[in-house]
């Protein structure tokens, strides 16, 4: 991890209440405690209250502070103790590789659903782990059968500790004041008192200065039961609504491989969450599921519906039927700024071959890290995973492309999804319930199009950029297969062989590491990033960084977080709030 970015504070030891000097008008509205279940699917500002930081008299020494967030950090427990948001844990397992360094050998992914109330529970979208109710609470992997990762475990760190996080269990330091992004943070080591209990919170918290939040955590648990070990990772919070900072993104990594190290595991790993704001699956919500207004009354004309166009109005249902669910499983991003630049990729093919549908093409995008697009109707779907790796529009446009040949030769007719009752199944059997797989020979057939496409459009000239992505996904496609399973559409390869657009992958220059100005795939994580709250797609804005080596290279890779810290803003009445979720459903309690 760089510290390179970090900024130091020259005065080490400045006295608190100066930082305590900035009362905040952002943070003078209630913050929101969810802390009855009527608030569910609210937005949280009208949720109950818990103390307002604000009106607290601001801390005037090391202790106090200590205190202050010792309590708020409780507050952060009960104000996200009804929220059950999802959690995605992508990891690679590393090996050495001499030009390129620790490179992925295997990886493994993890979807579920995270309950935060008393306990910190999980129900999981993908099945086959098998969780023994020991190793869960380790939080870390068993040594003794196999190594095993534990989704749970990934997401401890949320908390630094969940039922004792107090001065009778540990001791705080206070270190130094440090900058993360915007924010002025006190930075703190913490360290369980002896004796306190197996799995307790060693590391560092970075508090910031103004309510006096955690926004950060680095470390690990000690100590260890026997057979098992707790990973390291660093845990980042977000001020995604007022008055406090929630839990976002948190790395994890493993591994040495210096000269004659023994323990050869390693690995790192990205565990991102999103969808705080989505509405909680309670026992009485079943009925509740069913949505009549996607049946639309659009009688405008006194005319009749025509046997064909009363086909695309059962297709349009079915289409508006599957998006709507996906939003609300905490699958997909709501319409936003992301889709602009999918849908003018999507506008330049369409204009450049003439392409005039009955109905316009619309672009989402898939919340999740698996590379994969499938679409529904006239929808496009896009994973955010894909996009971030994608090194060029015109790969962009190629991925985009064999779901418009889809669309243009009819391809998308799964109109059994019109029937309402298809949509009831709980948020976790989604990948159960909803599929948009094509037979081979449609593949072929869209694949073949939408090269046609391609060389009509503006991206023809660009085609040799789409070569040298397809040749570095083969060239890692057998140590990626957690990355290239799909979940809703079909994979861009199996078996470690990537057949999707297979004419284009012989095109262009060879795939060649030593050359730095030859970029053909990039990490995860560098393109979009994703409201935890509401779900919200926005692209990531990023300075250009020198490649200086091979290994800066790192295509599909997991890196470090290193978000850009920022102070919720309070919206004006105008302008759309960072709480305000296009999915958010109307109280059913
Ligand atoms: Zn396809």
């Amino acid at each position: 991890m760089s510290t390179s970015k970090w900024i130091f504070t020259a005065a080490l030891l400045v006295s608190v209440s100066a930082a305590g000097q900035q009362p905040s008008d952002t943070q003078s509205s209630a913050p929101n405690a969810a802390s009855t279940s009527a608030a569910q699917g609210t937005t949280a500002r009208n949720t109950a209250p818990a103390p307002t930081p604000s009106a607290l008299p601001q801390p005037t020494t090391m202790d106090q502070v200590v205190d202050r967030f010792i309590e708020r950090e409780h507050g952060l427990m009960k104000a996200l103790s009804t929220r059950t948001p999802v959690v995605e844990t992508y990891l690679q397992n590393l090996t050495a590789d001499p030009q390129l360094g620790p490179v992925p050998s295997e990886d493994h992914y993890f979807l579920g659903r995270m309950d935060m109330g008393e306990t910190v529970d999980r129900k999981d979208y993908l099945k086959e782990q098998d969780k023994g109710m020991e190793t869960r609470l380790m939080g870390g992997f068993n040594k003794l059968f196999k190594v095993q990762y534990q989704p749970l475990g990934f997401s401890w760190m949320v908390y630094a500790d969940r039922t004792d996080f107090d001065r009778e269990h540990y001791e705080f330091h206070y270190i130094r004041r440090e900058f993360l992004g915007d924010i002025r943070c006190l930075v703190f080591d913490v360290m369980p008192k002896k004796n306190s209990g197996k799995g307790r919170f060693l590391g560092r918290v970075w508090v910031e200065d103004q309510d006096f939040n955690i926004v950060r955590l680095n470390g690990t648990y000690v100590p260890a039961p026997r057979n098992s070990f707790f990973f390291h990772m660093d845990s980042w919070r977000l001020n995604l609504i007022p008055g406090y900072w929630v839990p976002s993104y948190i790395y994890s990594e493993e591994g040495d491989f210096s000269a004659g190290v023994k323990n050869k595991l390693a690995f790192k790993a990205q565990t991102r969450i999103w969808g705080y704001d989505l509405k909680k699956e309670g026992k009485d919500d079943e009925l509740t599921q069913i949505r009549v207004d996607s049946v639309k009354d659009e009688s405008a004309t006194a005319q009749d519906a025509s046997p064909l166009q009363a086909e695309r109005e059962w297709q349009q249902q079915a289409e508006d039927n599957v998006i709507e669910r996906l939003t609300r499983a905490g699958l997909l991003a709501p319409e936003g700024d992301v889709d602009h630049i999918l849908q003018t990729v999507v506008n330049n093919l369409e204009v450049t071959n003439n392409i005039d549908l009955p109905r316009p093409v619309r672009t989402r995008v898939l919340l999740t890290a698996p590379l994969e697009t499938f679409s529904v109707g006239n929808t496009i779907v896009i994973s955010r995973g894909l996009i971030d790796v994608l090194p060029d529009e015109a790969s962009l446009a190629a991925v985009l492309s064999h779901e418009l040949a889809h669309i243009v030769l009819g391809h998308n007719l799964g109109s059994k999804y019109a029937f309402n009752d298809r949509m009831l199944f709980s948020d976790d059997s989604t990948y159960s319930n909803l599929g948009f797989k094509h037979i081979p020979e449609e593949e072929a057939a869209a694949d073949k199009k939408a090269i046609e496409l391609l060389k009509n459009s503006p991206y023809a000239q660009k085609l040799d950029n789409v070569g040298l992505f397809l040749k570095a996904l083969q060239a890692r496609a057998s140590q990626l297969n957690a990355l290239l399973t799909t979940h809703l559409g079909n994979p861009l390869g199996e078996n470690g062989t990537i057949n999707r657009l297979s004419a284009l992958s012989t095109q262009g220059p060879a795939l060649d590491n030593a050359k730095l100005d030859q970029v053909a795939a990039l990490p995860l994580g560098g393109r979009v990033k994703i409201n935890p709250w509401d779900d919200k797609a926005e692209m990531v804005k990023t300075a250009p960084v020198a490649i200086t080596s091979a290994r800066d290279k790192m295509p599909f890779e997991v890196t470090p977080f290193y978000p850009r810290l920022v102070r919720w803003v309070t919206p004006n009445a105008a302008g759309t709030a960072p709480t305000t979720a296009a999915n958010s459903q109307p109280s059913t309690n």
